[in-house]
């Protein structure tokens, strides 16, 4: 049986308007008395929603009038005039996220704990958060007025999980009805616009693998470059998501899957002149095969869906290694243990193994099990508090460096609400989050860790 969605689309109920969070001392914005907690309604007459509506409403424009709803109450209006490009010197409230339509075998959401942090929950499908950070959307329940948005405000590139081509297909892992589950129409609008599109597939075993697979990669390469590619990832399962509809991947699925694309790429090379379809690093890492090269990924267009992710890790860890060779240094000081999930270990142990010998440190790589959501999830980023205690014994030396992904961006808060000190207690050492960009660069860092 499909599941059809019966909730409409949802924008969280919001005040008219952008609220300013922050005024930089001495810059246009302070001239003109404006402060945190003071809300901009209107620019030259425009109604303003968010803080993309206000940079969008003032680019270029040098006489404006702002019409301000003061944290007081009172409302002004402001007539002001800057220089070309004059920054306000504001910071605004984050977009509140508006809420997807859909019902999804495999989403994220049905896969956490029920004290997961309340983010985790947040079902988005934001065209606006698609374009400032790459989060997908489906399309299924895009309204008019986001369409014009997207258009007129050149809001490029947009990121669209697709999942299939096949409508049937597509309506059955969206649950949503067919009608909503064909996109075309949708696409060919953000297309002919000149809208650049980054699709993905949340890779399924039975479901959209296979000749569903190749339809879906051959059709989206049928509109490059317009749609500029194609990342494929594996479906990841919990032991909380137990939908008897979803199989796990196994590492024999990945290497079937690494096969099948590998000769569409050739095809498609050979073309369009570029692989276009990009498979995850997860279904390298678990079918045990090499990594691509480097040329494999071109821009690495999808990085930050984990696509290419691993490949532009071991660039830069080796660019480095050899800065920190060329300049003599050593590493003597540095003495500890580096967490990271158990999908990513096996990676990063051989470097570090050879930084060890190179600079004389005396790091460890403890790959650890994730209790907490359990079932196939090996990433770093989704490790928690419980997980690092429970390995404590695997840690030595004189401090920790963990994904920064762990935490909270703007708190010291784990996924299952243990705070970093807590941690470092239990663990008895400093505990340093770090970006896996940032690594190398911690590593030869002449500050102390511990
Ligand atoms: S996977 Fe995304 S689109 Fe699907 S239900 Fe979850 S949040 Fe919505």
């Amino acid at each position: 049986m499909y599941e059809f969605a019966v909730t409409p689309a949802v924008t969280n109920i919001r005040r008219r308007g952008v609220e300013i969070t922050e005024v930089t001392p001495e810059s246009l914005g302070a001239e003109i008395e404006l402060e945190p907690g003071d809300r901009i309604i209107k620019v030259n007459g425009r109604v303003v929603r968010d803080y993309l509506d206000f940079r969008f409403q003032t680019a270029g424009e040098t006489e404006l009038v702002l019409d301000v709803r003061k944290k007081s109450g009172e409302d002004w209006q402001v007539e002001l005039e800057r220089d070309e490009g004059e920054d306000f010197g504001f910071t605004f409230e984050q977009i509140v996220p508006r809420q997807c339509a859909n019902e999804c075998l495999f989403c994220f959401c049905k896969g956490n704990p029920d004290d997961a942090r309340k983010s985790l929950f947040v079902r988005d499908e934001d065209v606006r958060l698609s374009f400032l950070y790459g989060n997908y959307t489906t399309l299924t329940s895009i309204t008019e007025d986001e369409m014009q948005r997207i258009i007129e405000q050149r809001l490029s590139p947009q990121y669209v999980s697709v999942h299939a081509t096949d409508v049937k297909v597509r309506a059955y892992l969206l649950g949503v009805d067919n009608k909503r589950a064909d996109i075309s129409t949708q696409m060919n609008r953000l297309l002919d616009a000149g809208i650049e599109v980054h699709a993905q597939v949340v890779l399924c075993p039975g479901i959209n693998d296979e000749e569903v697979l190749h339809k879906t990669i051959n059709d989206l390469a049928s509109e490059f470059p317009r749609i500029t590619s194609v990342a494929i990832v594996p479906l990841g399962l919990t032991r909380y998501n137990t939908d008897a509809r979803l199989t796990a991947v196994t590492p024999e699925f990945c290497s079937r899957v690494i096969d099948q694309v590998s000769k569409i790429q050739e095809t498609l090379r050979a073309r369009i002149g570029t692989n276009f379809a990009l498979l995850g690093d997860e279904i390298y890492l678990r079918a045990g095969k090499p990594i691509p090269s480097r040329s494999h990924y071109g821009d690495y267009p999808q990085i930050e869906d984990g696509v290419g992710m691993v490949r532009s890790f071991k660039e830069q860890f080796a660019a480095t290694t050899r800065r920190m060779q060329r300049r003599g240094m050593q590493l003597e000081h540095q003495r500890g243990t580096i967490v990271t999930g158990t999908l990513f270990a096996p990676v990063l142990r051989p470097l570090i193994e050879r930084l060890n010998a190179k600079f004389g440190s005396a790091l460890s790589v403890a790959g650890i099990d994730n209790t907490y959501f359990g079932g196939d999830v090996s990433v770093a980023g989704l490790l928690t508090g419980q997980d690092l205690l429970s390995a404590r014994e695997r840690i030595s030396g004189d401090f920790v460096l963990i994904p920064k992904q762990m935490l909270k961006s703007d708190e010291d808060v784990m996924l299952d609400g243990m705070k970093l000190d807590q941690v470092q207690k239990g663990i008895r050492l400093p505990v340093h989050p770090v970006g896996l960009a940032d690594l190398p660069r911690v590593l030869s860092s002449r500050i102390a860790l511990n």
